[in-house]
């Protein structure tokens, strides 16, 4: 990555200060939040900030989606690389075995028996919102943590690439938003922000670490599915296409769409894919313990099918996935199927960005799960597919049913 540091300068400073309130270390989150801040907060309108009319935050960005990311193939290949005899497990029990592309790292660490569990992951923006993508990098950083079942995390770091391509204005108008976003998330998850690093690149990207120090009950390594087992999802699929679709809106490729969508439903799209990103997944990390989870993964640029894989290869039975229900967010899968391939979303390979978890759970637990969350959260989750033998893989069947969500419109809410 082309940088300059901007790690102990002046603008690193004046950044933090201005978003965390401190430089480097921010508030311990004693008093989390318990509210969700962005709700209450008026669209973001460029000028109001002073800026011109046509900003566009996903304009600092030259890649995207499943644009940006590295193919699972070379991924695994170079990863192998890093494995060595201090990296595998040495015995039966210890802790630490979980295959390469799967969410976290352990680590066990010297004294009484805990572990470091590790994740860190960064996002080109993919919302006009600088507050609301500092709140959805947030989200997804700790998504990884949670589909692990961890819930209560430790310590966050916090990466940014302040894009070379901003005006200073632009970027001491949206940098702090940003990072505020990220902060307020962070808080309400009940962690902390103790540092980070800041760099000048050509893009914007915001990025960053999160550990949580646990003992061995207090996480769920994603390998024991048994036969019998249902698939549970926790957030509707479609975020990428309805992110796509309002960037489409008075555009050439508007024209493509516009038979299957309208302009007021497009707009309701976003949001609804921008509420779903910002929300994190802590409460379906709480009550994987409750019932009984025999593990999970969180939906991002893989696409459902993606991270279906990935985690039925990391199983420990003889076990495969199959999927038959879609939840996509409302009119997405219209969307979708009149894009022709460009998504793949209902064959699971569309890139979502801080997607819902992806759950094993007893059968017998499963709908008292969804019916937890929904209480505890007021968002639906659907069991999507079941755990049958098999030889580690997943696949969804030819004509799945699509759950369009929500399924009705009401007035004045989103879902
Ligand atoms: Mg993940």
């Amino acid at each position: 990555m082309a940088g300059a540091m901007l790690g102990n300068s002046g603008l690193a400073r004046q950044l933090q200060v201005a978003a965390l309130g401190s430089p480097l270390d921010s508030e311990a989150a004693d008093d989390p939040i318990t509210g969700e801040r962005h709700k209450d907060r008026p669209e973001f309108d460029p000028t109001a900030l002073e800026l011109a009319p046509a900003f566009k935050l996903t304009r600092f960005a030259d890649l995207k989606g499943r644009g940006c990311r590295v193919p699972p193939a070379l991924v695994e290949s170079v990863l192998g690389g890093l494995s060595n005899e201090n990296t595998k497990p040495r015995g039966e029990g210890e802790v630490g075995k979980i295959g390469v592309g799967m969410d976290c790292t352990i680590t066990p660490i010297r004294l009484g028996g805990l572990s470091m569990i590790c994740t860190t992951d960064m996002f080109y923006p993919v919302v006009e919102d600088p507050y609301m993508m500092g709140r959805i990098a947030c989200s997804s950083i700790l998504s990884d943590l949670y589909a692990m079942g961890v819930q209560e995390v430790d310590n966050m770091l916090m990466f940014l690439g302040v894009s070379s391509k901003m005006t200073e204005k632009e970027r001491d108008k949206v940098i702090p938003l940003v990072m505020e976003g990220f902060k307020d998330t962070a808080m309400e998850a009940g962690t902390k922000i103790s540092g980070g690093q800041t760099v000048l690149n050509p893009w914007l990207m915001i990025g960053g670490v999160a550990t949580s120090i646990c003992s061995q009950e207090e996480y769920i390594i994603p390998d024991t599915a048994v036969v019998g087992d249902v698939l549970v999802l926790t957030k509707p699929l479609g975020t990428g296409v309805a992110m796509n679709c309002y960037q489409w809106l008075g555009s050439e490729r508007w024209s493509r769409i516009k038979l299957v969508i309208g302009e007021d439903e497009a707009r309701k799209g976003y949001k609804r894919a921008l509420d779903t990103m910002a929300r994190t997944n802590r409460s379906s990390a709480i009550l994987m313990h409750k019932y009984n989870a025999h593990g999970a993964t969180d939906i991002s640029g893989l696409g459902l099918l993606g991270h279906a894989q990935a985690l039925a290869k990391n199983q420990q039975n003889e076990v495969s996935f199959v999927i038959h229900n879609l939840p996509v967010i409302a009119k997405m899968a219209g969307v979708a199927k009149a894009c022709g391939n460009m998504f793949s979303l209902l064959q699971g390979q569309a890139s979502e960005t801080s997607g819902g978890l992806l759950i094993c759970l007893p059968r017998e637990q499963a709908a008292a799960y969804c019916k937890d969350i929904e209480r505890m959260e007021g968002y639906q989750s659907w069991i999507i597919g079941i755990v049958e033998k098999g030889s580690r893989t997943a696949r969804i069947i030819d004509k799945p049913r699509v759950i369009e969500v929500p399924s009705k419109e009401k007035e004045d809410e989103l879902w």
